[in-house]
């Protein structure tokens, strides 16, 4: 780290270099406030341009300092330093400016962006406020309803929207020239935002608190910044300020905060190749094959497409295949037409796929993923014409949710190459990628999947092979529970309810209906008879036998008349069948207890995936569940909510569990028992 006093003109600049990503060190804080000091009482010195080198600006916190008690200097002195110097301080941003980053631009007298730069105080992700004066400064310069936005939401906006607002004063190819220009040019007078008031428009705010609370899903940061900017307006700076810092100090140490400060640290480790990997370079992945552009196949497209590379899809039929291409063309052209993507970018995506029914079109693709029916036969078939065209050191991944790789791969002569690239639905929205590692991968493919998931901007977790990898297998344990759960009393709804009231995106029973229950109907006709509960499934197969399959079929779970979701009287007499058939009366069931039920089985499976190696670590697990299952952010994943609630007591509802009438699955995991023994 280095801070690099540069003298330009009358100018001061200040030049931060910390790489990557000049975060707000301690070292920088106080090269900051040192460097601001000096030019106060320098003649010589008529403004300062806070600067920084690499590829952006401040871009936040260092990640180091997380969950820390604060250090001298602290961020709300170097902030007032800034805006209280005599001398014009000006941010010249480029890149990033977050979270502490825009504190520093806000305290500031102008801030300059050069084109491209982004604008945000992303802290309610993490579980805080901003806390050295964001919350005070930003509804000082801007509509404080758009501040607010900005706060709660902790979406960047970037520069264009930033000058709309008054956010930045220019936007300028050279920033820095252009800072230095306002620096030694403008005058201080008016500029302090501290000298400034904001009240606020209370219908419009009262809005946006609504809509705030509603998309939190209880999480609880947005709803106190929401709060703290409610109770601040009209305030002094000095006491909005007070409040802000009270309320930071006190999220730091929530379990809110812990929560999400564990999953962000989790993202960033799950990417990493494993540890017997060694020192290997990924291959240089230029050309995409996709097989089968199904429901996946198109979506695994996109992913690359969105990317920039070339994809050739391949189909069996040329019908299915152009089904398939205009599926992608469709789906871009809604993009644009909503305004996410520009028409030169609707057209280079378009552009960049083609498609096929002859293998040899894939000869030389460097990846090649295959999509088809969930198949061992279909799956071995294509794998071995697969074998027979691909370029040698081509990498030939599989999308199957449930199959064994190991038995894919050992059917063709390079077992090596073949890798699981498990995409979840639908493929180009959704984050998460297992990346199954299977007996005889090869480094090489292993580490390219991993560096394939980062160019396409994927949060990638490697997993072992098993029926469902870590997470559909772990799916299994909490849609049996949640199946149960029915036979005992409670209805559909009340499961799906509790539980996103609990914060996942979606129940169980909401889920069969948007997927089909006849998929999970039709997979459990090719399982082993013991390897599932049948009495958690009476009610999914009676809906899928009387033609109920889900949202396909207009009812499900739940009836879907006129785009308005009601319980299904049918699924609820087929409950009532199947309470009967187990011999069992309902009994009340508290929503606690269907949050415990379902989520403890997600716990102690997930323990015995780490135990059995199927998983690298607890915290992968987490990864999975929060980017591919809906699982609240803020509450970390599954495996930190059971370390939230104490191991101990996970350990005895897990033992009690078992006890019950279906107990036998509920077998403690040995390093479930060893982790509380020691907890
Ligand atoms: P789909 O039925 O929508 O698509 C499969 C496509 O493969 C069809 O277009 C079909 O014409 C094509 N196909 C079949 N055999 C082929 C062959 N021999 N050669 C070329 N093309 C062939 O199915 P889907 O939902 O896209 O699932 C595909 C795979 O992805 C399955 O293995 C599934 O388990 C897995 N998967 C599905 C999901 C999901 O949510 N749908 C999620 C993760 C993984």
């Amino acid at each position: 780290m280095s801070v690099v006093r540069e003298n330009r003109e009358s100018c001061l600049i200040l030049w931060i270099d910390n790489p990557p990503v000049n975060a707000l060190s301690q070292e920088v804080r106080a090269a900051i406030l040192a460097g601001v000091t000096a030019a106060a009482s320098d003649a010589k010195v008529q403004g300062i341009v806070i600067a920084c080198k690499g590829r952006t600006f401040i871009a936040g916190a260092d990640v180091k300092e997380f969950g820390a008690p604060p250090t001298e200097p602290f961020l709300p002195d170097v902030t007032a330093a800034i805006e209280n110097s005599p001398k014009t301080v000006v941010a010249a941003i480029h890149g990033q400016a977050l979270g502490g980053g825009l504190e520093i631009a806000l305290a500031c007298h102008y801030r300059v962006a050069a084109k491209g730069a982004k604008l945000g105080l992303p802290e309610v992700t993490l579980g805080l406020v901003p806390g050295a004066g964001g919350t005070q400064r930003l509804p000082r310069l801007i509509d404080p309803i758009v501040a607010a936005e900005m706060i709660t939401s902790g979406k960047p906006v970037d520069a264009a929207r930033a000058q709309a607002s008054g956010l930045v004063d220019a936007i300028a190819e050279d920033h820095v020239a252009e800072a230095v220009k306002f620096a030694t040019t403008k005058s201080v007078a008016g500029r302090r935002l501290s000298e400034r008031a904001f009240q606020l428009d209370a219908e419009k705010f009262e809005a946006l608190a609504a809509a705030t609370r509603k998309q939190a899903k209880g999480a609880t940061a947005p709803g106190a910044a929401i709060d703290l900017i409610r109770r601040t307006a009209g305030k002094s700076f000095v006491e909005g300020m007070r409040e802000e810092r009270a309320l930071f100090l006190h999220l730091r140490s929530t379990d809110e905060a812990r929560a999400l400060r564990h999953i962000f640290f989790a993202e960033r480790a799950s990417s990493k190749a494993p540890d017997d990997i060694g020192d290997v370079k990924p291959a240089d992945i230029k050309a995409v094959g996709v097989i089968g552009a199904g429901t996946m196949g198109t979506g695994i497209a996109m992913t690359f497409l969105d990317a920039g590379l070339k994809v050739r899809m391949l189909e069996m039929s040329d019908e299915a295949l152009s089904k398939g291409l205009a599926r992608i063309q469709s789906s871009y052209q809604d993009s644009m037409t909503k305004g996410r993507i520009t028409e030169a970018q609707r057209d280079q995506r378009v552009g960049a796929v083609s498609g096929s029914t002859d293998y040899a079109s894939l000869s030389d693709c460097d990846l090649i993923i295959e999509a088809v029916f969930e198949s061992m036969d279909v799956k071995k078939t294509v794998f071995k014409q697969l074998d027979a065209v691909a370029k040698p050191g081509a990498i030939l991944a599989t999308n199957t949710s449930y199959l064994d790789i190991d038995e894919i791969a050992a059917s063709i002569s390079r077992p090596d190459a073949v890798v699981g690239l498990h995409y979840f639905s639908p493929a180009n929205i959704m984050k998460l990628l297992e990346v199954v590692r299977a007996k005889r991968t090869s480094p090489m493919a292993l580490v390219t999947a991993l560096a394939v998931a980062k160019t396409t901007n994927k949060i990638p977790v490697v997993a072992g092979v098993c029926p469902g990898f870590i997470g559909n297998r772990m799916l299994r344990a909490y849609v049996r529970e949640a199946g149960l759960l029915l036979l005992e009393g409670a209805t559909p709804e009340q499961v799906d309810k509790a539980l996103t009231n609990f914060g996942m995106a979606m129940g169980p029973f909401g889920v069969a209906d948007l997927s089909g229950i006849d998929i999970g109907y039709k997979a459990r006709k090719e399982m082993a008879p013991g390897s599932f509960e049948p009495m958690a499934v009476t009610v999914h197969d009676k809906l899928v036998e009387a033609g109920h399959l889900g949202q396909k079929s207009g009812s499900g779970f739940y009836t879907y008349t006129g785009g308005a979701k009601a319980p299904n009287p049918a699924a609820l007499t087929f409950v009532e069948e199947a309470r009967s058939k187990a011999g069992r009366a309902a009994r009340a069931i508290s929503d606690a207890e269907i949050v415990e039920r379902t989520m403890l089985a997600l716990v102690n499976e997930g323990y015995w995936i780490v135990e059995e190696g199927v998983a690298r670590s607890l915290d992968d697990i987490d990864v999975v569940y929060v980017n591919g299952y809906g699982f609240p952010r803020h509450r970390g994943g599954p495996m930190c909510y059971a370390r939230q609630l104490g191991l101990g007591n996970v350990v005895k509802s897990v033992t009690g569990f078992g006890e019950g009438s279906y107990g036998k699955w509920w077998p403690i995991s040995p390093a479930l028992a060893k982790a509380a023994a020691a907890s």
